[in-house]
């Protein structure tokens, strides 16, 4: 079927209701929950040829996630699908005033291949839950968990409510051209510009999940060991291609040494003396990006790691200390298991190196100085973040996740995904036994002295 056709098919069954109906998108959802229990072998088996995951991670990273995610979204439809009152200002007397929540109506979702089946999943249950059709659109560079996704969702949806479109470039522009209702795309930003110009032309609104440099910064007096324990995690997670991963180090002169003690240590007790051999250790997705990040190895003072292996597309996680600030490296998000490591003097410093750069997705400092925290938070715009840990953020279904400036605009994730996806309607009902004249012509003194009386 031609894409035009699907989304016709699309609109025509949104408009016919049944998904404004909140019991219908629990029993739905309910079902896809089912289906991916029953699936769980072939999630892990496509992430397994995709990107090397082991069982471990993808439960941990995408199943789980997706789970936990539909649970949520199941046990609170409810709640947030209900209209709200709010308080009608005394001028409008005698009114009430409200808020009805109604979905957008045929949404895109545009996923990368880092998180395949998460990223995916995710956006599609939130634009369910809120009452939405959803297109999906996967990422080609992960077809096995692209194929397995069209089988879950082909086996639970009518394909008029969700449909899964295969494809690149190609099929993405062709679908970028439809008059669709919203577009929540994941991904880089040149490819996030190039979706938002599109939606421009039937001003579609968009959310764009992207990406950047997203920094760690460690003062003298964070817990250094565990610091380095929770980096090395977050570092290693999917190989470094993670759109949050810390990308760089900013890391108080004093402990330097220290740190990259630690940070040896935890990657060697993770993933042993040969990371290349490790059967868990995730791969590089294509040759391309694994020449991409091999790239930013050249002429660059190496510490630990440095290996790649061209069969497998497996990079040792790899340590480099950075005395030039402009490298290469320095400018791009790497997403890779690259860590560069510069040093800085004062906390100012480090602020103002990460206030010269784009706002990034993700913001990690270690510290145990509450005044170093505060003013962090305060003076750094970034996306989200944590305080004594990394990635962890996302896994909430109570924090909104996205980012900010180049790193993306609007967010998802539990309820934030839920107002993503849906158009607060407001509204105001007049009652009619009472007909207040001050509004109306002829404007005489007195009305005009009501008027400033109410409207202040
Ligand atoms: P990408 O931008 O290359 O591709 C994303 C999607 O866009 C894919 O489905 C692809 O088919 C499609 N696409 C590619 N070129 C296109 C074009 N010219 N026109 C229309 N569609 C096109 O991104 P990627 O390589 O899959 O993912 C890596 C990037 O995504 C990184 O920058 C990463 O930080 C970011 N990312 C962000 C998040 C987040 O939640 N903010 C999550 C994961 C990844």
């Amino acid at each position: 079927m031609k894409i035009s056709e699907i989304t016709q098919k699309q609109k025509e069954f949104f408009y016919n209701e049944k998904t404004k109906d909140v019991n219908y998108r629990i029993k739905m959802l309910k079902n896809l929950r089912e289906c991916i229990k029953q699936e769980e072998n072939k999630i892990n088996e496509a992430l397994k040829k995709d990107l090397n995951k082991s069982e471990f991670e993808t439960y941990m990273t995408e199943t789980g996630m997706v789970l936990s995610e539909l649970n949520h979204a199941i046990s609170h439809i409810k709640k947030w699908s209900r209209t709200k009152k709010v308080v009608t200002p005394l001028a409008q007397f005698h009114s009430k005033s409200f808020i009805k929540p109604e979905p957008y109506g045929i949404v895109l979702v545009i996923a990368p291949w880092n998180y395949p089946f998460m990223l995916s999943m995710d956006p599609l249950i939130e634009a369910i839950a809120a009452g939405n059709c959803v297109i999906l659109k996967p990422s080609e560079y992960a077809p096995n968990t692209a194929n397995v996704l069209k089988e879950i969702l082909k086996k639970v949806f009518p394909m008029e409510y969700v449909t899964v479109i295969e494809g690149g470039i190609e099929e993405t522009t062709e679908l970028l051209e439809q008059d669709l209702d919203y577009i929540f795309f994941t991904g880089g930003s040149k490819v996030g510009q190039i979706v938002m110009e599109k939606a421009s032309k039937h001003l579609t609104p968009v959310t764009l999940e992207l990406g950047g440099k997203s920094p760690c910064i460690i003062t003298k007096d964070a817990n250094i060991s565990l610091a380095a324990k929770r980096i090395a995690f977050g570092k290693l997670l999917n190989a470094g291609q993670t759109c949050v991963a810390p990308d760089y180090i900013l890391v108080e002169q004093e402990i330097k040494g220290d740190f990259i003690h630690y940070l040896e240590k935890y990657i060697k007790e993770f993933l042993g003396e040969k990371p290349l051999e490790n059967e868990n250790y995730p791969k590089i997705i294509n040759e391309k990006h694994f020449h991409r990040i091999q790239g930013y190895l050249e002429n660059q003072n190496i510490i630990f790691g440095g290996k790649g292996d061209s069969k497998t597309l497996k990079i040792e996680p790899t340590l480099l200390e950075i005395k030039d600030k402009n490298a290469d490296i320095m400018q791009e998000e790497i997403f890779g298991p690259i860590l560069p490591i510069i040093t800085f003097q004062k906390i100012e410093d480090a602020i103002s190196y990460v206030k010269s750069k784009e706002k990034p997705l993700a913001l990690y400092l270690f510290t145990n100085n509450l005044k170093t925290e505060r003013k962090v938070l305060s003076e750094v715009s970034f996306g989200g973040g944590c305080i004594n840990d990394t990635i962890i953020h996302l896994a909430s279904n109570h924090l909104g996740f996205g980012g900010v400036g180049k790193s993306g605009m609007g967010d998802y994730h539990g309820k934030n995904g839920f107002d993503t996806f849906t158009h607060y309607k407001s509204i105001l009902k007049k009652y009619n036994w009472i007909d207040m004249p001050m509004r109306y012509m002829p404007y005489t003194k007195l009305k005009a002295k009501l008027v400033r009386m109410f409207l202040r």
